[in-house]
């Protein structure tokens, strides 16, 4: 066999930085961005940046301007335009009416108030898992609310999309993406009926993450452990819009003093404060466990 050939054949990598804009980046962005942009070298790859914008409320042009700061200050290059989810609101809307068209996607109208009151259990992240309340409502009573202008969400109706898909399955490698890849199962059951329609936007994080990792050709996805239970939803979502799926990488996460998630103490400074609080690129590099560059 001419191995050569195989070799041409075989997408060249493709790795992103995809950080919402609600605030400004700290120790745990820079880690990710700076290991992504890495591999991304280091597989003779492409390295772009992506700005998750989808909630209007909360992200601000004042945090996007910081992050093309902060990432150029620490040495970063990204290929130009950059794509900014706000911009994408059609092909989000085009892919959700396909999933509603199909009846894999219901509407729900109920409040957080109703659901965190009547759920049961939770999802991996620890919030109530959709008691279905919306499940079957009629044809009827869903024209009724829709003309009444209620606050409308869509979810995936999960355990209908489960017994028909089967098993689902991803690769991961790990700790880089260079590794070889294991085969891992999906779950998204264990996240009930996920939104993928918010109410008052035509998407959702989920939605919108594998539609613009499949439009970007995204090969290698590299993320931290605590987005790992939320690739089961991205891969049922891959599987049921007919998109490629990329090779997954979660990489550690950068702790606080205490151990956590950052939250307040001196390791989850934003990267402007501590720049001028003296810091320079290589003690940032230093703070989250990489090598110097010099
Ligand atoms: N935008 C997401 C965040 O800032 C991460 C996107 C992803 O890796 O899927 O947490």
């Amino acid at each position: 066999m001419d191995r050569s050939a195989i070799v041409m054949d075989m997408p060249s990598p493709i790795l992103r930085f995809a950080p919402s804009p609600n605030g400004f980046l700290h120790l745990g962005h820079a880690y990710s961005a700076l290991q992504t942009f890495e591999w991304s070298k280091a597989l003779g790859g492409r390295f772009l940046l992506r700005i998750e914008d989808i909630d209007l409320e909360r992200s601000k042009p004042e945090f996007t301007k910081a992050i093309f700061e902060d990432l150029a200050w620490l040495g970063l290059a990204w290929e130009e335009p950059v794509m900014r989810q706000s911009e994408r609101f059609d092909a989000y809307r085009a892919a959700a009416e396909s999933l509603i068209g199909m009846r894999w996607a219901y509407p729900c109208f109920c409040s957080r108030t109703h659901i965190a009151e009547s759920a049961t259990s939770t999802d991996p992240d620890g919030a109530p898992l959709y008691p279905g309340t919306c499940r079957n409502l009629s044809q009827a009573e869903i024209t009724r609310r829709l003309a009444a202008g209620d606050p409308v969400q869509y979810r995936l109706d999960m355990a209908r999309l489960v017994e028909k898909v089967g098993v689902l399955t991803f690769s991961q490698s790990g700790p880089a993406p260079m590794d070889r890849p294991q085969i891992r199962y999906a779950d998204p059951a264990r996240w009930g009926d996920a939104v993928i329609v918010r109410k008052g936007t035509p998407t959702s994080y989920h939605l919108s993450v594998v539609i613009d990792d499949a439009a970007q050709g995204i090969t290698h996805v590299t993320r931290g452990r605590d987005m790992e239970a939320a690739t089961d939803i991205h891969v049922l979502l891959q599987f049921l819009l007919g998109l490629p799926q990329p090779i997954y990488t979660f990489h550690r996460l950068i702790l606080d003093d205490d151990g956590k998630k950052l939250s307040k103490s001196r390791r989850s400074m934003s990267i402007r404060a501590l720049r001028e609080q003296g810091w320079t690129p290589d003690d940032v590099r230093g703070a989250v466990g990489l090598t110097s560059r010099n």
